[in-house]
């Protein structure tokens, strides 16, 4: 398929219909086993014109197109949900922080789901202060160009992605310690780069990576934008990130609410359909009154996003904790309605429990958005 437009009408249609070619359920349930990454249906997704709607025609994010597909996407296969989260990230900052030449070099194939890159931020020693925490560094050398060295830790996709979208500190840490961070795009294959997966619980179709960086030489021209301004530069995608981390939760939420539900007409005990009992009945409600919750917040995030209202920053805080609360509160409703079943790994109900952890403190914790909110939203002293 041709990437005829930037702007697709239904993009919930068009996930849906790549899904039911390229990913019935158990071909999702065998990459999580396996713990592999489904490249022919990030092709696939990517041919369909999913990734190229992240920018709309005049080269703005398209917040709405961007949770619609994350929210489809995290339904059935939840680590091509991850994926795409990273990848629009990438765009993001591209597009807002790129000179016009790294736009021309890496915005089109990133678009066009030709090139994979990954988002290097987190370390070993922290990832919510995280700032303070940063111990890679990239010295300036006589010629101009930097040498990285430290370890970063997390980072989705970057056993096998194009290149690293990687933060180091470039000025000692002063009294602010968000200042002289710089964003440097480091192809992957650049030497002194290792990475190693790390065995997580959730996630599994997109590995997490340790990357050890020893003396990584970068030219100048790959610093993103401006250096020393890399921390402020992610800072303005924060709303970004924390709509998509909530279209990512409550298509979590939604598929499982949707298998709990089958499950509960279907399923009998005592004569009846467990769904009949009122305390399944209450869980169920209950779950739904959450997602429900949660999808009315996002909506109303994504228009204040895509309509430059600065209620955004509020909204899309509480857009992401209650999507992560409905993440976390429907799948555990599943398990128990399912009994043993839950538990089976044959069927997803599992998956999605234990994906649905990564949300509750990605990218930011749900601590941290209670601080902000309590900050912003309230008026109280900064608590942190
Ligand atoms: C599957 C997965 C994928 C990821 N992908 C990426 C990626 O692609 N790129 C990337 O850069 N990172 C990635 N991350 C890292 C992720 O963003 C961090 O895990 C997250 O920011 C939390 O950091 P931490 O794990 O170091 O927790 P910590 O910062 O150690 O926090 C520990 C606890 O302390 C609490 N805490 C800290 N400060 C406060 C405070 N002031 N008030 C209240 N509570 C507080 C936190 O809320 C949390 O409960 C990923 C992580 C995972 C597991």
């Amino acid at each position: 398929m041709t990437i005829s437009s930037h702007a697709l009408a239904e993009p919930h249609a068009v996930v849906r219909s790549v899904l039911a070619e390229h990913a019935p359920a158990d071909r999702v349930r065998e990459f999580d086993e396996a713990e592999k990454f489904d490249h022919e249906l990030f092709r696939a997704l990517a041919g369909a014109g999913l990734l190229a709607g992240a920018l709309d025609e005049s080269g703005r994010l398209n917040h709405a197109h961007q949770a619609a597909v994350l929210t489809e996407l995290a339904a059935g296969p939840t680590s091509m949900a991850v994926a795409f989260v990273v990848q629009y990230m990438a765009v993001q900052l591209l597009n807002a922080h790129g000179t016009p030449a790294q736009k021309d070099a890496y915005l089109a194939p990133l678009l066009a789901g030709d090139v994979h890159a990954s988002f290097a931020l987190s370390e070993p020693d922290g990832g919510t202060d995280v700032a303070r925490a940063m111990k890679t560094t990239a010295t300036r050398l006589p010629d101009g160009s930097y040498s990285i060295s430290g370890r970063k830790r997390w980072i989705g996709g970057a056993m096998d992605c194009g290149y690293l979208l990687l933060l180091a500190r470039t000025t000692e840490i002063g009294p602010s310690a968000i200042e002289g961070i710089t964003t440097f795009i480091v192809p992957r294959s650049t030497p002194g780069i290792v990475t190693r997966e790390i065995d997580t619980m959730g996630i599994r179709s997109l590995a997490q990576t340790d990357i050890f960086l020893d003396d990584v030489g970068v030219p100048a021209e790959n610093v993103l934008g401006e250096p020393d301004r890399g921390f402020r530069q992610v800072i303005g995608t924060l709303n970004g990130e924390r709509l998509n981390a909530a279209a990512v939760a409550l298509g979590i939420a939604r598929g499982a609410f949707d298998l709990a539900l089958t499950w509960a007409t279907s399923r009998e005990a005592f004569g009846r359909p467990i769904g009949a009992f009122q305390a399944l009945q209450h869980s169920l409600v209950d779950a739904r009154l959450k997602i429900e919750a949660a999808a009315l917040l996002l909506d109303r995030a994504v228009k204040a996003a895509d309509a430059g209202d600065p209620s955004v920053d509020v909204d899309s805080a509480l857009a992401k904790l209650a999507a992560s609360e409905a993440g976390t509160f429907t799948t555990d409703a599943g398990m128990r309605l399912m009994g043993g079943w839950g538990f089976a790994r044959e069927l997803p109900m599992q998956r999605y429990f234990r994906d649905a952890r990564l949300y509750t403190f990605a990218p930011l914790t749900d601590e941290m958005i209670r601080n902000y909110l309590g900050e912003k939203m309230l008026g109280l002293p900064r608590s942190y």
